[in-house]
């Protein structure tokens, strides 16, 4: 049984009477146990809705999100209690998720008090206490206020939060793009370290496949509402079924400067069409440089092309696999 069980889930957001966005359209994966799914696409492609759809911020148009094989939509109040412990986010900007008139240790602490973890003072300051030590920062500037820390400081914080109600799985939501490079580094090493510790399940949310290759086990590459390809991580980057992928893959720079100049980058043609209006057929057709007359119309069906790879397109070769 997989930990987190995503099927066929569709997010549609009305935005007037005629209109809707069309955020996520028929998606379907699942998270294991201990591993690291990484989930990358454009911004737009619907991948933070993904997030917070499983996170049960967000009511599915159509499909199911499972935990322990409980829908997370048909469940009682005492269990969505559970729930909101056992799932927790780590934001892109741990500025604007922070409290800036709250100390860190008020907070760290809050989630602490919310679900009456502690009984006594004593305990909890205690419990705040380790926590920061845990991701690496001082309990001596507890009483400090957000814009008194650096960047990967404040995501430090953020990272501290997440974890105070011990949640089986994080979701981290674009966690180091607003990070310095040098500063990247030192908060993925932290998660890392603190997954094997904790035993944490993480969906890492990212735009693109340079940063998840490293981190995750497995990684979905979504476009616009729908998921593309699915794969082991290794076996994504050696052998991409899907021409977005394909792309995508072809744009990572390669470390060695005879290989970088034998690069052949595929360029997308045009822009990303609009969620509202999806394309028909294949919703990758307006851009992909394998598109065929059947890909306006028809669209491609979602497919195990070897074991735990999947991938949706009408011209995957036998030979490719
Ligand atoms: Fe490209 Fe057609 Fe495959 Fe879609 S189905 S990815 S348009 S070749
Ligand atoms: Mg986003």
């Amino acid at each position: 049984l997989p930990l987190v069980s995503v099927q066929a889930l569709k997010k549609h957001f009305p935005i007037n009477k005629h209109q809707t966005v069309k955020a996520l359209n028929g998606i379907s994966f699942n998270i294991h146990k201990g591993e690291t799914f990484g989930l990358v696409g454009e911004s737009g492609c619907g991948k933070s809705t993904v997030g917070r759809t499983i996170m049960g911020l967000y009511l599915p148009t159509a499909g199911q999100v499972h935990i322990n094989g409980k829908d997370i939509h048909q469940t009682s109040v005492q269990e969505n209690r559970t729930r909101r412990r056992q799932v927790q986010m780590i934001f892109q900007d741990p500025y604007a998720s922070l409290n800036p008139r709250a100390t860190i240790f008020e907070i760290i602490a809050e989630p602490l008090e919310i679900h009456q973890v502690h009984k006594d003072k004593n305990a909890l300051r205690q419990h705040v206490y380790k926590l920061l030590e845990e991701v690496g920062l001082n309990p001596s500037h507890a009483h400090r206020y957000p814009h008194e820390f650096s960047g990967g400081q404040r995501q430090r914080v953020g990272i501290a939060r997440a974890l105070a109600l011990e949640p089986e799985i994080i979701i981290a939501d674009e966690p180091i793009s607003a990070l310095d490079v040098s500063i990247q580094a030192q908060i993925v090493l932290l998660l890392q370290r603190l997954q094997q510790e904790k035993k944490l399940t993480y969906l890492f949310i990212a735009h693109d496949l340079a940063m998840v290759k490293y981190l995750s086990d497995r990684v979905g590459v979504m476009y616009l509402g729908q998921m593309a390809e699915v794969a082991g991580s290794d076996e994504l980057y050696a052998n991409p079924l899907h021409p977005y992928t394909q792309a995508l893959l072809s744009a990572i720079p390669v470390p060695d400067p005879d290989l970088e100049q034998k690069r052949q980058r595929i360029l997308l043609k045009g822009e990303l069409p609009s969620a509202i209006n999806p394309p028909t057929g294949c919703v990758f057709h307006t851009r992909c440089p394998q598109a065929q007359a059947v890909c306006r119309q028809q669209p491609p069906v979602w497919k195990e092309h070897a074991p735990g790879h999947f991938a949706a397109c009408h011209f995957i070769a036998e030979g490719n696999r």
